[in-house]
């Protein structure tokens, strides 16, 4: 397969290319045009197989960066993976014009408030804090397309299950939700059930 031929602007084509990479992995090959599509994406997929990347493509594509609300929210199990998605949207999104905020614990949730109130566009975070910012009506989440769960399974045996729900239920019904995870627990199904319809499933 090639990035080119998934028909994606130009501008995060020259981002792919500039971050370094060549030729999509195989979960890219499978799931980013899905993901570009609409479809509710669940993908069994470990670290190392370029999951990231995966939805944050398919995530640049999609957005409008010429509106200054929240439009995608990922939620991970812990902060540094937050952080790390929060800088490869950055890179890939270098020439969009893209404001990303990583929204996690452990800091003065202050700081969050006043990125917060730039405008953030995609918001890539903890399920605590982003929950937070939420109740504290810092985070609009009525503009949210698209929801990620970045490794579920994780999300799910991390106590987070409950964070996530409320985190769900403050959503547009209409918002696409994504479901990375490397193994499908009964949790993750559970879950899958509840917040996707006819969801396209990748094994890679
Ligand atoms: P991940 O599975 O998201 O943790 O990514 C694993 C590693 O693969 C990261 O270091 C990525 O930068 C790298 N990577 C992801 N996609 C590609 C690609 N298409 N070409 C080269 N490296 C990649």
């Amino acid at each position: 397969g090639s990035f080119e031929k998934m028909d994606l602007k130009p501008d995060l084509l020259k981002g792919i290319y500039s971050y370094g990479f060549e030729a999509p992995s195989a979960i890219q090959s499978r799931a980013i045009m899905q993901i570009m599509s609409g479809k509710d994406t669940i993908a069994q997929a470990q670290s190392g197989t370029g999951k990231t990347a995966t939805f944050s493509i398919g995530m640049l594509q999609v957005l409008d960066f010429k509106a200054r609300q929240c439009q995608a929210l990922v939620l991970s199990p812990t902060r540094e993976l937050a952080v790390q998605i929060h800088t490869v949207i950055k890179n890939l999104g270098n020439y969009m014009n893209v404001h990303t905020h990583a929204c996690i614990g452990g800091k003065q949730v202050g700081d969050d408030l006043k990125k917060l109130a730039l405008g953030q566009q995609i918001v890539s975070g903890t399920p605590g804090r982003v929950l937070d910012v939420i109740k504290r009506r810092n985070l609009a989440t009525r503009s949210v397309k698209m929801l990620v769960l970045d490794e579920a399974d994780e999300l799910m045996t991390k106590g987070f299950k409950e964070q996530i729900y409320d985190i769900y239920r403050q959503l547009p019904s209409s918002v696409q939700v994504v479901i990375v995870s490397a193994t499908l627990t009964k949790e993750v199904l559970e879950m899958t059930s509840k917040f996707t319809t006819d969801p396209v499933k990748i094994l890679v």
